[in-house]
Order: structure tokens, then sequence, then C-alpha cells
């Protein structure tokens, strides 16, 4: 029962209408008895300060931040947790104190998501597809846990450039055009490939990933971040090959538990986000 004692947090985003945020985190409340309620706020992006003063006057403890906000919701909060700094987005708000400060636990979540199967990430080699916001995240979790080589494969070799330099910490990270012999070579050495584009959600059904699964290393554990479909053509064709594979729904689970727990100073119940997750997945693939 909502009553004037419950602890709101809210989803930023436009649109917001499909998000399963929703019926995750509420299913978490619910499963720990919380007297918390999660509720999606499409905003405008001319209207994304104002939603952030919103959210300190109207006493919400948090929020989710999402597409096309994630970035430019930035300049608007008051302080900037280090993992938010790393990634150069927020994906979680916290209210403290009348005080909104961001977060990332897209990074952690991936990271989490690979650990929680018992995959080691110190020492390997990963070979990444895309460029863009998700596959940052994922990449400076991988540089904070100790990888070992990280090969960025793009459509658009330019980007994959522009896209190193955002890490010039980093020492053994390469970037080009995937249609490379170098990017070849490096699927011969990878222990982890990860699709950070889009590619394989149905409105991109038209194109495929260039991957030569003949040179694939065949001990490679092959990820997708995306999650709807649950198995993309690409998860279909590692398979087929042999390969330990999953989608993106761990790192949804995990970056929203980490969420939650920021929230709530409870640990989530994963079991229960996961669960809800796919069964509404299966409703809608
Ligand atoms: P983004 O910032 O728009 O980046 C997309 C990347 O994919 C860019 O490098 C883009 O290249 C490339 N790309 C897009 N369409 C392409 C095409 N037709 N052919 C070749 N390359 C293409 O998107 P994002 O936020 O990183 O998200 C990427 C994917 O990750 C999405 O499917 C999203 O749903 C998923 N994701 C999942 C989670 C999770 O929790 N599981 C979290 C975040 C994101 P250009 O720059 O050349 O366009």
């Amino acid at each position: 029962m909502i009553t004037g004692k419950t602890k709101i947090v809210g989803l930023i985003g436009y649109p917001v209408d499909h998000s399963l945020s929703p019926l995750m985190h509420n299913a978490a409340f619910s499963a720990l008895k919380l007297d918390y309620i999660y509720i999606p706020l499409a905003v405008e992006p001319d209207h994304l300060g104002q939603a952030v003063e919103g959210l300190k006057a109207m006493g919400f403890v948090g929020a989710n931040v999402t597409i096309p906000h994630k970035v430019a919701i930035m300049p608007y909060l008051d302080e900037l947790d280090r993992s938010a700094e790393l990634v150069g987005a927020v994906n979680t708000i916290v209210i403290r104190n009348g005080r909104c400060i961001g977060y990332n636990t897209d990074a952690q979540g991936f990271i989490q998501s690979l650990t929680s199967r018992n995959i080691t990430i110190k020492g390997k080699k990963v070979v990444i597809m895309g460029a863009g916001g998700a596959a940052r995240a994922v990449v400076c979790g991988l540089i904070e846990h100790g990888i070992d080589q990280l090969m960025i494969g793009t459509r658009d070799a330019g980007k994959s450039q522009e896209f190193i330099e955002l890490f010039p910490t980093a020492i053994n990270i390469l970037g080009c055009n995937w249609q490379e012999k170098m990017f070849t070579d490096a699927l011969a050495q990878c222990d982890i490939l990860v699709n950070c584009t889009p590619i394989g959600m149905s409105a991109h059904n038209e194109v495929t990933l260039p991957i030569n699964w003949q040179v694939l290393n065949p001990s490679a554990i092959v990820c997708d971040l995306i999650y709807n479909p649950p198995m993309t053509q690409f998860l279909t064709y590692a398979e087929s090959h042999g390969h330990i594979v999953f989608n993106g729904a761990g790192m949804l689970v995990e970056q929203g538990a980490l969420a939650f727990e920021l929230w709530t100073d409870q640990i989530a119940p994963r079991s229960i986000m996961l669960g809800i997750l796919g069964f509404n997945l299966s409703k809608i693939g």
C-alpha cells in the first residue's frame, strides 16, 4: 500500500514505456517488504534540469537514468561518484540531504554478471564489438579488474580510435575496423567476446555481426548485452559452434541490484529480479 511514508524512486528516460526496470525493482521492494515504489517518468530532453529539481522538491530518494539522458544529466547533479566519472555517464541517482549524487552501476553490473558465473577477468583477453556508451562501461569495468588485452572492433575505424583515447592509461588496448586482419587475429586469441552494439535487436535484424566463427578461439565465452530477444542470432551462431553464451539479462539485473542496494542499504534479491525479468521477456519474445 502506498502512503505518505512510502519512499519514491523514479526512472528518468525518454521514452520509458518499454522499460522492465519498474517491474524488476517493484518486485524486489515487495519481496523484501520495503515501503518503496519505483515509477517510470518520461522526461523530454528540454525538461531534464527541471526534472532533477523536481525529484529533490518532491522528496524522491533516488532514480535510474536511461537513454537519452545518461550523459546530459551530469551537469544538473550536485556530485558525481567515481563510478560515474570513470564511465562518463550516470545511470543511478541517490538523493541524500537534498543533494543528487550520480553513480554508474553498469560497469560493475557487467563485471558481476561474469563473476557470478565464476568467470575470472584478471589476465584475460577480451574482444568488444561496438564503441558506444555500453562499451565504455564494459571497458571501464574490465580495466578496473585487471584485464590483459582489449580489442575494440567497430564498423568505422575512426570511432574505435576515438574510443580508445578515452582510456589513456590503459596499456593493451587496440581498436580497428572489425573487417581488418588484426581484428580476426584478436578473435583467435580471445577469452571473452562481447557484443556491445544493438545488432540483433529486432530493429537491427537486417545486419549480422561479422565474426569468423572458424577463427574464434574455441574456448571463448560469448556475451551479448542484448537481452530482448534472449537469444540473438549472434548467440545462436556462437552456441552452434560450441561456445558458452549468455545474454544481457545478467548485466541488467546486476546493475539494477547495485542501484537497489544504494537506495535501500539492503542486499538486492537478485533471483527475484531475474525471475520476473525472465517471465516478462518470455511474454515479449
Ligand atoms: P550506443 O551508445 O548507441 O552505441 C552503439 C554502438 O553500436 C556504436 O558503436 C554504434 O556504431 C554501433 N552500431 C549501432 N548500429 C550499428 C550497425 N547497424 N552496424 C554496426 N554498428 C552499429 O548504444 P549503447 O547504449 O552502447 O547500447 C548498445 C547495446 O547494449 C544496446 O543493444 C543496448 O540495449 C545494450 N545494453 C544493454 C545493457 C544491459 O544491462 N544488458 C546495458 C546497456 C546497453 P556507430 O557509432 O558507428 O553508430
